[in-house]
């Protein structure tokens, strides 16, 4: 008789899910991680802070993911936002609804969260071993029958894979569970960066660095096209450009990037006023402070680190009087206002990426279950599945809704 029911393999959100219901449901439950701490990479989440989930109903947080979040409909069904805060508020940690339906613990700590999990888990006895690397599924005629760590084999009736994507590799998460899901047959689509800062060319970005843009919109274009926009946040780095609204352009940037196009991103600094209205504003400002240089007058437009900048890119005399604009110069104005333009010229690694896009091709795994088509007994969760969303708490809820439902199925089949 196998000693486990089930073993799970990874530690990070979608593995302590799994792990969590499989013992609910009263499994003998292993949990292996390879590195020394449980969910490393959810204590970094939301800045420290943890974006939990998001309270958008099921058929809008599915618009939210990619490639079709239709695959997840079932296990969101099951398992979705309001459970996850229930379980979560049942072991201590209140939660916040902010602006754009995101939760947060009410402590502001990532820590408090993972913390009510285990608390979850040790109630559940679920045996938990950190520092134990997955080297090996074992499947016998197409059905699993444990895992080989540090050479040796740990048998179970089931094995739910949660080894999480390749970004931050440094929390573990390094694309070791691809490896295992292609030697027993699935196929991986390619996983590449996604939610990834872009580096511009020239160093306008550079000396913007540290800057923080709220209420703008920025648009990317691929060879001449527009193909993309969204309204929020963005910062200047010293390499170029990140923040919200960059982040959730990047997975168009970085497929036009490794497809050699010519990519860029157009910063509209007032969205909220057309050109004729943005033409009138300037207008009046020009006529009202005719005497004072116009190098001035940015200061109604723009944040002052950015007026030197602007002045540069704009080319005009910054020592010119107001009144000497001519509508040439303003037409310029207007235009450089609305249209700060940059060329990506790459986008950042693994290291730096939110999330990674790619992943186990869902063909091959059971919407219904989460099990593979391919290996009866070996269920799949998390990142590491090709699913992967915007920001705004849709990923962690990905990770515990397919984390929750392996560890329900799997122990359908003990
Ligand atoms: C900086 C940052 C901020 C983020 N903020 C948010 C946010 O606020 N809200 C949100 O929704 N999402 C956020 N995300 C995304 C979110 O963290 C991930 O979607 C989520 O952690 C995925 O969970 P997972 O359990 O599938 O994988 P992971 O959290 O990556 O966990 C996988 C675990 O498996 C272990 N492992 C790997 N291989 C093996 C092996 N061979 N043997 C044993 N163990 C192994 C790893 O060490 C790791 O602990 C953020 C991501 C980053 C990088």
């Amino acid at each position: 008789m196998n000693k486990y029911d089930v073993i799970v393999v990874g530690a990070g959100p979608a593995g302590l899910l799994a792990a969590g219901r499989a013992a609910e449901l009263g499994g003998k439950v292993l949990l292996l991680e390879k590195m020394r701490q449980e969910g490393r990479k959810l204590l970094i989440t939301g800045k420290g802070r943890c974006n939990i989930t998001n309270d958008a109903a099921i058929g809008e947080f599915i618009t939210h993911v990619y490639p079709d979040g239709r695959f997840l409909r079932n296990a969101f069904s099951q398992f979705f936002s309001s459970e996850i805060i229930d379980l979560l508020q049942q072991h201590g940690v209140e939660v916040t609804l902010e602006r754009g339906g995101r939760y947060f613990p009410a402590s502001n700590k990532s820590a408090d969260v993972l913390k009510a999990i285990l608390l979850w888990l040790k109630r559940s006895n679920v045996e938990i071993r950190c520092g134990e690397r997955v080297e090996k599924l074992i499947v016998e005629d197409s059905t699993i029958s444990g895992v080989q760590v540090n050479g040796k084999i740990i048998n179970a009736g089931s094995v739910i894979l949660a080894t999480g994507g390749k970004s931050y590799p440094a929390t573990g998460s390094n694309g070791d569970g691809y490896e295992l899901a292609k030697e027993v047959g699935h196929s991986i689509e390619t996983a590449i960066p996604a939610l990834v800062p872009l580096e511009t060319e020239g160093d306008t970005a550079l000396s913007l660095q540290g800057l923080n843009l709220k209420n703008v919109s920025a648009q990317v274009w691929v060879n001449d096209k527009k193909s993309g926009e969204d309204f929020g946040e963005m910062i200047f780095t010293h390499f170029g450009l990140s923040g919200p609204i960059i982040l959730t352009l990047s997975r168009i940037a970085v497929k036009a990037l490794n497809a050699k196009s010519k990519v860029e991103i157009l910063i509209d600094l007032k969205p909220a006023l057309d050109e004729q209205k943005l033409d009138n504003r300037l207008q009046r400002d020009l006529n009202e402070h005719g005497k004072k240089q116009v190098g001035n007058i940015f200061r109604y437009w723009l944040p002052a680190t950015m007026i030197p900048v602007f002045i540069k890119l704009l080319g005009i005399d910054p020592e010119k009087e107001c009144h000497q604009i001519s509508s040439k110069e303003r037409k310029k104005i207007r235009y450089l206002l609305k249209n700060l333009r940059f060329q990506v010229v790459r986008h950042r690694s693994f290291k730096e990426a939110i999330i990674t896009a790619g992943g186990v091709s869902t063909k091959e795994i059971s919407p219904k279950k989460m099990e593979s088509k391919l290996v009866k007994g070996l269920f799949f969760a998390g990142e590491m599945i090709d699913l992967d969303a915007e920001t705004g708490g849709y990923n962690l809820q990905i990770a515990y809704s397919t984390g929750w439902l392996a560890g329900n199925s799997s122990m359908s089949i003990v």
